[in-house]
């Protein structure tokens, strides 16, 4: 995923400056900027590129970026324009360094004394403090002004305890056929109930999932950070457990970046198959039908691609099938339900303004389908969207499909 001087300059190369990748980019739609779409990121990162100077346009156009992969789905000449911008940033990092707030929060990642778990730990106990919740949704809006902070902006509900906590006297079943669970870090400190419906359901279906405590993050956001030197540790910590856990050749995660950040580790063992659950629950397809045996939700549902499962990884067939099995009829699509949701890791916090106005579209596609819950396979989206209903005053909902799925599996 890092590249080298020599791969850079070889995809610069192949941008044949067409400009396909104008009708798509979601910052290009927003801002007309040139410089804001890939060819003209592309173009003056050709130009400056290996210069120690980095003049105020460059950082901008690099920094404008979601990583959203829509530029590299309609480029006829493949150019790898998202690792190339994340090369860049790489290279603005060894300059300049990473700014205060991303290197403290990276920190965590890799901490082992005083790590993300207790740092969610913490916030649990006093977020009611600074927080209130949401009345008709999932998740905590700011009691009183905030610097940086506006009243809609919507952050998750911080547990007590973490996925790891709970499944410390969770009983397995070795007998099964095993396979390793990824949770990422979402899941895992923050929405610990959607790992515990993952596993129900793979449970159901007859497997053992196995959650090793010590899998690090994927090592998306530092990547797409541009911190190198954490990208690399985080990898190098997955990939020692991935080998640790060798006889097992499956690894499933409901998170679509990690699952577009893990298919690109360099190194895997194996035979090592990384599969997001909708591939994984499309494969034992005829399994699921039989558990759902028919019943659906009776709620109107919706689905949002998540740009690094459908982009990222060519998904989009896997969880629409999913939805259809849980909800039958009651599955629309909205419209463009490919466009990028303005999350883009940190960019709908670094960048909440642009982030809001392209958020707008996917709120108003939802709200025109008139259904009671937006779904996604990202935690991320998941949070921009549930943000999105709170600034629209729109009364949906926002759900995994896993969740839902177990939803349905639990009540029969
Ligand atoms: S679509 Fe690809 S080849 Fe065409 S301008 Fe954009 S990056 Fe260059
Ligand atoms: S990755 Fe997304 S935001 Fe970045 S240039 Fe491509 S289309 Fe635009």
């Amino acid at each position: 995923m890092t590249m080298t001087q020599s791969e850079i300059y070889q995809e610069l190369k192949k941008c044949v400056k067409c400009g396909a990748c104008m009708a798509v980019c979601p910052i290009y739609r927003q801002t007309g900027r040139e410089e804001m779409v890939a060819r003209g990121k592309l173009n003056l990162i050709e130009i400056i590129h290996n210069n120690r100077e980095l003049p105020e346009a460059w950082i901008e156009a690099v920094d404008h970026c979601l990583l959203c992969c829509s530029c590299e789905e309609n480029c006829s000449k493949e150019v790898k324009i998202t690792e190339v911008i994340a090369a860049a940033r790489i290279h603005q990092t060894e300059i300049k360094g990473l700014n205060k707030v991303k290197k403290g929060a990276f920190a965590l990642l890799k901490n082992r004394i005083f790590s993300i778990a207790k740092f969610v730990k913490l916030g649990s106990l006093v977020q009611w403090i600074l927080w209130r919740r949401l009345p008709r949704h999932s998740g905590l809006v700011r009691r009183l002004p905030l610097p940086g902070i506006d009243e809609n902006m919507v952050v998750p509900i911080l547990p007590r305890r973490n996925l790891d906590d709970i499944l410390k006297k969770r009983k397995i079943n070795p007998q099964l056929p095993s396979l390793l669970f990824f949770p990422g870090c979402a899941t895992r400190y923050l929405q610990p109930q959607m790992g515990l419906d993952l596993i129900f359901v793979l449970e159901q279906l007859g497997f053992n999932p196995i959650v090793p405590t010590e899998f690090n993050c994927c090592g998306m956001v530092t990547w797409g950070a541009g911190d190198a030197a954490t990208n690399t540790q985080l990898k190098e910590g997955n990939l020692k457990v991935f080998n640790d856990n060798a006889q097992v050749k499956t690894v499933v995660t409901g998170c679509a970046s990690c699952g577009h950040a893990l298919k690109e580790y360099d190194n895997l063992p194996q035979e090592c198959e990384i599969l997001d659950i909708s591939e994984f629950l499309f494969r034992h397809k005829e399994k699921l039908e039989q558990l759902v045996a028919g019943r659906n939700l009776t709620r109107k549902i919706t689905y949002h691609d998540p740009c690094h499962l459908r982009k990222g990884q060519g998904i989009t067939k896997e969880p629409r099938w999913l939805l259809k099995l849980i909800a039958g009829e009651n599955f629309i699509e909205m419209r463009h339900p490919e466009r990028c949701c303005g999350a883009g890791g940190t960019f709908g916090l670094t960048h909440k303004e642009l982030s809001r106005k392209i958020l707008k579209e996917k709120t108003d596609a939802a709200d025109a389908t008139g259904a009671e819950i937006v779904t996604s396979g990202c935690p991320g989206c998941l949070l921009q969207l549930t943000e999105g209903a709170v600034v629209a005053d729109s009364s949906w909902q926002t759900e995994h499909p896993l969740s839902l799925l177990a939803e349905l599996l639990r009540n029969s």
